[in-house]
């Protein structure tokens, strides 16, 4: 509906025409545990300037009963489109609104979430990117920003939790009253509401004069999982860590943190009571990626209270301003606080978001960070690996081309000159080049404005002892997708070169390091020059730039035999990373990638890394080798995960590893029957915990190669009657090798609305099999007769679920191509919709190359 989608011209006719002053929202939810809808009135205070114009206020709703502008009745029948017109406005306007709003199950709005194991119902709600509205009228975009002061009414003996400390609720009955004080001027889509049976878990952050209480909060039946202790210390750590470089005392006068059911993302910075999924207070046992992942996570939110919540974008041009400056902070924060776990966190950063970055900018849609953000559907797609991790990327390298403290001395003048307000990007430059001295236009202009990724090669020349007679860097401008947006360039990188020597141990030691300015298709480095040429030389050292990195032949032979020799775990990330993106350009075939992974891996001790390179291998074996070949090289690294799983040291975060890997790719009956045994508990492997999460891993393998039915399956989820248990049941269902289970998977996503979002996503999940391609081939056709019926019908988060998750990926064929491009042609789709599903086919046109490549290498 065009309504609901705010373009960026009406947003900014709006904010020139108003000053929102203070929202007063009244919402009832006495009657929560009955679901359907519930009473919403809000009483909006704003100025225009210009007296007699018209404006409208937005709102998602069933029904509106009272509209009441400036004490005159409007007629409820003029909201429609989700808008609400707002005619013949005065100086000073007040707005009332009473409005039936509904409870949502798709983590959009106010979602409400029965669990299973107490019966007890539980809310939140997620606002952004547009929809405060769902929950009250607002005005729905960021640079509206006012005071909201909440009126809850809700169950006796419930918790609610907002934006402003949680007062005594009044009443008496079966229901109480919350009256919140008014926050400070914020935007809508940072405001929050939890209400249920919670529990909570507190602390106060102290520091000096300054006192911050916090809480953390989860439904009952996680909290004998809920580690808060461990979630506190990390907190406290960031909150002394940015209130130091951002030189700004924490802007809120609480932080409570909940981990809420169902939620979509992975957090959700709500000014004060930031949101986080459920996952991550952890039922069994995790290694140690997933608490560091958390406490990123924890940092990113914390981050945002002030850059995103204190100081805002105007519009969501500047969302991935926001996400990347959370992301950078995040990082930078875990590799330098005081007592970090997790000081190799550039280490995680390389491994995770570089990749990230690295597979969204090779896209067709990739685009430059600022990106063009016409609309509302247009952000909503946006929240991709350019915006969070390409942008944070670029960060570290503006850090290590204006340097740390200038940046840090840029950031706290920005913050006291727009604390409460809005900005765009030039206003976060702008006091950068003021710290800096730096001219910051022409950078700004090549990493910003452009799209894709420089390709960095070295070129060394030997002279004939041995000894290096030239070195020089050689940068590629971007292979640009065709149909991608902006032209390919070439630009400045601030790098770092390490060279290394290898030890008689095998070790790869660095001896040097040299810092450098690339510029241009040719940057000489003549420190190198009638030197004797290194055993490895790695351009990007440190990864201090975005760029593919490639090795030059005699280092890349070194790396291929020694890749676990490399003393730190940077250096090691980094060739891992360039040995992926190699195998996904087609400039190293899959079975040369899987015979480096399985020289390495043994020796690799990071353990991030170690689960990125079993979800990298499993992925090349699946989409990327030649189906010819494809069996063998699945058979030797299933037969290599079993032998990991055998020698990994009892109990750690390795065998846990190995055992997850192999209960994805275990195929002899020798495997099958190990996974079985390990279920039953007939077959032991020193030290493995067989928690429930494993147990529910080893069942979704047994069900989708046969060796599991109904019955298992039903008994597993009497074991663990949880929300979780729930959707990994659905999930072995949907895997089960049988066309009846794969059309009755099909007809619960596609042929009806009524599953909640985590279920939805575990169907899908088990739906698509990379062993099942013949059951799955009859559902291509289905999918583009369905896929646009979906997008018009469902959530935005509902349908990407399907979108993305139900085309045909595991068809990597001419032919899907063929039904690709007939669709797009016929189909006409939305521009967020074509997106989508072009952004889908480049996984099959990008497959399609490799398993040509790989077929070759098995020719030589
Ligand atoms: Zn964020």
């Amino acid at each position: 509906m065009p309504g609901t989608n705010l373009t960026r011209e009406e947003a900014r006719t709006r904010a020139d025409l108003l000053r929102v002053d203070a929202y007063d929202i009244e919402l009832d939810l006495g009657s929560a545990r009955d679901g359907g809808t519930f009473r919403s009135t809000t009483v909006v205070r704003f100025a225009a300037n210009t007296p007699g114009a018209d404006s409208f206020i937005d709102l998602v709703a069933p029904s509106v009963e009272e509209i009441t502008l400036n004490g005159a009745p409007l007629d409820p029948g003029s909201f429609a489109d989700s808008r609400i017109p707002l005619p013949n406005l005065a100086a000073e306007n007040e707005l009332r609104v009473v409005a039936t709003c509904a409870y949502t199950n798709t983590g959009e709005g106010l979602h409400r979430f029965v669990d299973p194991v107490d019966g007890e119902t539980y809310l939140y709600t997620q606002f952004e990117v547009p929809d405060a509205r769902r929950v009250f009228a607002s005005f729905e975009q960021p640079d509206l920003k006012a005071t909201f002061a909440f009126t809850v009414t809700a169950p006796e003996g419930w918790v609610v939790v907002s934006n402003a400390p949680t007062p005594e609720p009044v009443g008496e009955g079966a229901t109480r009253v919350w009256k919140f004080e008014p926050t400070g001027r914020i935007s809508t889509y940072i405001t929050a509401l939890i209400a249920g049976p919670y529990v909570g878990v507190f602390d106060a952050y102290e520091n000096g004069e300054q006192r911050v209480p916090l809480g953390v909060y989860c439904r009952p039946s996680l909290r004998e999982f809920l580690d808060a202790e461990a979630i506190f210390e990390v907190t406290k750590q960031g909150f002394d860590y940015f209130q130091e470089k951002f030189d700004y005392a924490y802007p809120f006068p609480k932080y409570d943190q909940l981990f809420v059911p169902e939620f979509n993302a992975g957090a959700m910075e709500n000014a004060g009571a930031v949101t986080f999924r459920d996952q991550y207070v952890f039922r069994s046992k995790v290694t140690d990626a997933a608490y560091e992942s958390r406490a990123a996570t924890i940092l990113h939110e914390l981050a945002h209270m002030w850059f995103g919540n204190l100081v805002t974008m105007e519009w969501w041009n500047d969302l991935w301003l926001n996400e990347s400056f959370a992301t950078f902070a995040e990082a930078v924060c875990q590799a330098e606080a005081p007592g970090s776990r997790w000081p190799h966190s550039w280490t995680t950063f390389a491994n995770q978001m570089k990749t990230w970055a690295y597979r969204q900018d090779q896209l067709p849609s990739t685009h430059p960070i600022m990106a063009e953000i016409n609309d509302l559907e247009d952000v909503q797609v946006n929240f991709d690996g350019i915006t969070y991790a390409k942008g944070a990327s670029v960060l570290k390298q503006l850090v290590a081309y204006v340097g740390q403290d200038a940046f840090f001395q840029g950031v706290q003048a920005y913050f006291k000159r727009h604390a409460w307000g809005n900005t765009r990007l030039s206003d976060l430059l702008g006091a950068l080049e003021e710290a800096s001295g730096r001219d910051l236009k022409a950078w700004s202009k090549s990493w910003l404005e452009t799209a894709g990724i420089n390709v960095l090669r070295p070129s060394v020349v030997l002279n004939t002892d041995g000894e290096i007679e030239s070195f020089a860097v050689l940068q590629e401008a971007p292979a640009l997708p065709t149909g991608a947006k902006g032209a390919a360039v070439l630009r400045p990188h601030r790098i770092a070169i390490g060279l290394y020597e290898l030890t008689d141990d095998g070790s790869l030691v660095r001896t040097e390091r040299i810092e450098l300015d690339v510029d241009g298709p040719r940057t000489e480095v003549p420190e190198l020059v009638g030197r004797h040429r290194p055993a490895v030389v790695l351009l990007n050292d440190d990864d201090l730039s975005y760029a593919k990195i490639r090795l030059d032949e005699d280092s890349m032979a070194v790396v291929t035999e020694h890749l676990g020799g490399f003393t730190e775990s940077l250096p090691r990330a980094l060739c891992w990373a360039s040995a992926w993106d190699m195998t996904r350009d087609g400039e190293l075939a899959t079975r040369d990638y899987l015979s480096l992974a399985l020289s390495g891996i043994g020796r690799e001790s990071d353990i991030g890394v170690v689960q990125s390179v079993q979800r990298q291998v499993k992925l090349a074996l699946d989409a990327y080798a030649d189906p010819q070949w494809r069996e063998q090289g699945l058979a030797r690294w299933a037969a290599a995960a079993e032998e990991h799983l055998r020698a990994a040291e009892p109990g750690s975060d390795h065998q846990l590893a190995w055992a997850r890997s192999l209960a994805a790719v275990a195929r002899t009956d020798g495997q099958l029957g190990l996974l079985a045994g390990l279920l039953d508990g007939s077959v032991e492997v020193k030290g493995l915990a067989v928690d429930t999460e494993l147990r529910w891993t080893l069942l979704t393998r047994l069900s989708a190669t046969g060796r599991a039915d109904d019955s298992a399956i039903a008994a597993e989820l009497e074991r663990d009657n949880t929300a979780a248990g729930q959707e990994h049941a659905a999930t072995c269902r949907a895997a089960r090798p049988t066309a009846e289970a794969k059309a009755e998977a099909w007809a619960s996503v596609v042929e009806s609305d009524k599953l909640t979002n985590y279920v939805q996503e575990a169907v899908i999940a088990g739906f698509q099999q990379s062993d099942q391609r013949e059951l799955l081939a009859p559902y291509a056709a289905k999918y583009f007769a369905a896929v646009k019926g979906i997008w018009e019908t469902r959530s935005h988060e509902i349908s990407q679920q399907i979108i993305g998750g139900l085309y045909p990926s595991l068809q990597v064929s001419a032919e899907t191509l063929a039904a690709t491009d007939a669709w797009l042609t016929e189909a006409e789709p939305a521009p967020a919709l074509r997106r989508q599903v072009v952004e889908a086919r480049a996984g099959i046109e990008r497959a399609l190359k490799a398993q040509a490549v790989d077929r070759a290498a098995g020719a030589r």
